[in-house]
């Protein structure tokens, strides 16, 4: 019978991996046969979940610094000699304020992990992906294919947005090497970037309600997604804007 989505022997980098959609991709593609390095900032959360499954490596390594970031790339090949799949997952999001109410350095704070933090990790994983003919996932949003009324995070959106560009950019540019290069916009999904929004029960309601098929999604929900673009089954499609958001942007 034909296998589907296998990624047998696969080695994936998902940053922000430990916990929130990025665990969610993690934990799905360590079901489907690869070995996951997982990174963000704090070890405890790391060392949690990577205690919890044997196909989990846990490294710190902030988006925001390149010489971690080049640290973290460097042990991943000392340690398996490989690089098959990125997942551009970390990211933060910021206060919701109008546009002339954010000072520069909120602006920057969020550029620098959102969008220069994509750039960084990209970068140093090229080399090693152009041996492989790797798969790389960036994790855009919603925001970054509109705007929406009373959502006021324009560094965020700003972000977001580029990464669709780049995404495109980055197809083209690589496609000789065989690497794919896909990205997925989520609409509201349940994490705890998200759950500031609905402390109430009516506040919930509104959320699943702006989505026309009547519910908020779950990391399993963009992990699927994620799944799809990361196996080789999808070799064919590269440059793909993938919403993944029970409906939200056709609004
Ligand atoms: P989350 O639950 O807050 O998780 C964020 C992850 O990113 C954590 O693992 C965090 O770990 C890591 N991270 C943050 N800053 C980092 C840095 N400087 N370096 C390395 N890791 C860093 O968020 P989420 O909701 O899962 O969001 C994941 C991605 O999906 C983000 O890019 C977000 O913009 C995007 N997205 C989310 C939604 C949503 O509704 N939840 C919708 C659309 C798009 P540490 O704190 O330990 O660093």
């Amino acid at each position: 019978m034909l296998q589907l989505l296998n990624l047998d022997g696969k080695i994936a980098i998902v940053t922000g991996g430990s916990k929130g959609i990025g665990l969610g991709i993690a934990e799905l593609f360590a079901k489907n046969g690869a070995t996951v390095v997982i990174t963000g900032r704090n070890k405890i959360d790391l060392d949690k979940v990577s205690s919890n499954n044997s196909k989990f490596l846990g490294i710190v390594s902030d988006v925001r610094d390149s010489c971690q970031v080049n640290d973290m790339i460097n042990l991943v090949i000392e340690k398996f000699g490989r690089l098959d799949i990125l997942v551009n997952n970390a990211g933060i999001l910021p206060r919701i304020k109008k546009m002339h109410e954010i000072d520069e350095k909120e602006w920057n704070d969020v550029i620098d992990t959102n969008l220069t933090g994509q750039f960084r990790i990209t970068k140093a994983a090229i080399p090693h992906l152009q041996k492989s003919g790797g798969s790389i996932i960036n994790i855009s949003s919603d925001a970054g294919l509109k705007a929406y009324s009373g959502f006021n995070a324009d560094a965020y959106s700003a972000s977001k947005a580029a990464l669709i560009l780049l995404t495109k950019s980055w197809a083209l540019q690589y496609a000789k090497d065989k690497i794919r290069v896909n990205c997925i916009c989520p609409g509201v999904v349940d994490t705890d970037m998200t759950k500031p929004f609905y402390k109430t029960e009516k506040d919930k309601e509104f959320i699943n309600a702006e989505h026309p098929i009547g519910r908020m999604g779950t990391p399993e929900d963009v992990a699927k997604a994620a799944l799809y673009f990361a196996a080789d089954d999808s070799s064919w499609t590269t440059g793909a804007i993938l919403a993944v958001d029970g409906g939200e942007s056709l609004k």
